[in-house]
C-alpha cells in the first residue's frame, strides 16, 4: 500500500468505513450488543440498527476510533506512515506531514500514534521454536542535567530490553525489570517452546539457570568471541540496532512508561516487514481490539515524557 493507493482507494470517510466494516465483520454486520446479524441500515449514512435489541451503532462504535474527532481519512494516512517507517516516526514529524509546518497539534499526532501502537500490542504471540537467539540490551539512561556521567551498569537509569528472535522467524521485544535469571526464565517459558532445537545467548551468567531444560549454547562475548560457526546472536542484535536507531533518530525521547508501546510497534512492523497486507493487518487489529485495551490510555503526553532519552 502506497500513499497514491490510499488516495485512490480511500479518498472519503465513506470509503474508509466500507473497509473497516469488512475487517470488523467479515461475516456481515453484527450487533455489538446482542451479536445478532438481523441489522437494518439507516438513511443516515454509516448508521445501523439492530432489529432485535434496537441498538443503533456505526462501524466504529466501541472501538479505538469511537471517541475520536479525527476523520477516518487522517487515521488511514497516519497508519500508513507508521507502518512504512522502518525506524519509526516521531509525533512531531507526523504533525508536520499531515498538517504542515506550523499547523496541527503535537498532542493530536502523539495520540494518533499511541492508539495505533496500542492496537499493535494486541497482536497474537505464538511460541518460538527451531533456532532461537536471545539477548538483552539497555536503552535510555541519560537524564536531564546528568551530562554523560552515567555508567552502563547503573540499571536504575537504564531500561532493560529483552530480545528473542527465531531464526527465519519472529521477533519478541520486552521491557524487563532486570536481566536476572528469574526474569529471563519467565520470558523463556512464555515465549520459547520446550522442544526448541537450541537457544543461543551470550555468556551472561544468568542464562544457564534461566534456560533450565532447554538446549542452550553460548558465544563468549566476554572473551571477544562473537561467532562460532552457527552459534551467534547476530540476528537479534541487528533487531536491537534497528530499535536503537529508532529511539535515537525518530522518537528522540522515550520515557520508561511508554517504552513497551514503542517496543510493540517495532516488533509488530518487524514481524510483518515482508507482508503485503501490513497496512490492512494493522487496521484489522485497530478495529477488532478489545476497547478495554484503550480505556486507560491517556490522551496526551505525560509529564515524564522527556525524562529519559536514548
Ligand atoms: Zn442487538
Amino acid at each position: 500500500m502506497t500513499l497514491p493507493d490510499i488516495n485512490r482507494l480511500f479518498p472519503t470517510v465513506e470509503r474508509c468505513r466500507e473497509l473497516l466494516q469488512r475487517l470488523r465483520w467479515p461475516e456481515g454486520v453484527t450487533c455489538p450488543r446482542c451479536k445478532d446479524r438481523r441489522i437494518s441500515t439507516l438513511k443516515d449514512y454509516g448508521r445501523f440498527e439492530c432489529s432485535i435489541c434496537e441498538y443503533q451503532f456505526t462501524v466504529t462504535s466501541g472501538t479505538i476510533f469511537h471517541d475520536s474527532h479525527l476523520p477516518l481519512t487522517i487515521w488511514f494516512l497516519a497508519v500508513l506512515l507508521l507502518v512504512e517507517a522502518r525506524k519509526g516516526m516521531s509525533a512531531n514529524q507526523l504533525r508536520r506531514t499531515l498538517w504542515g509546518q506550523h499547523k496541527g497539534s503535537y498532542k493530536t499526532a502523539w495520540y494518533l500514534f499511541h492508539r495505533i501502537r496500542k492496537a499493535m500490542s494486541t497482536a497474537e504471540r505464538g511460541m518460538l521454536y527451531g533456532t532461537v537467539e536471545m539477548d538483552e540490551t539497555y536503552v535510555g539512561g541519560k537524564q536531564k542535567g546528568m551530562g554523560h556521567g552515567w555508567r552502563k551498569n547503573n540499571q536504575r537509569k537504564k531500561e532493560v530490553v529483552i530480545g528473542i528472535r527465531q531464526r527465519s522467524g519472529e521477533l519478541r521485544f520486552f521491557h524487563a525489570e532486570d536481566a536476572k535469571s528469574g526474569t529471563l526464565a519467565k520470558y523463556i517459558q512464555e515465549n520459547i517452546a520446550t522442544d526448541v532445537d537450541v537457544i543461543y545467548t551470550d555468556d551472561l551468567p544468568a542464562y544457564p539457570k534461566a534456560v533450565a531444560d532447554r538446549t542452550h549454547d553460548t558465544v563468549t562475548h566476554s572473551a571477544g568471541e562473537y561467532v562460532r560457526g552457527d552459534v551467534h546472536t547476530n540476528t537479534v542484535e541487528s533487531a536491537f540496532s534497528l530499535l536503537k536507531r529508532g529511539i535515537v533518530g525518530s522518537w528522540h525521547k522515550v520515557s520508561a512508561k511508554h517504552l513497551p508501546a514503542y517496543l510493540a510497534e517495532m516488533e509488530f512492523r518487524f514481524n510483518r516487514r515482508k507482508r503485503e497486507d501490513l497496512f490492512l493487518d494493522t487496521l484489522r487489529h485497530m478495529i477488532t481490539a478489545d476497547p478495554m485495551t484503550f480505556e486507560n490510555l491517556i490522551h496526551e503526553p505525560d509529564p515524564d515524557f522527556d525524562k529519559v532519552s536514548a
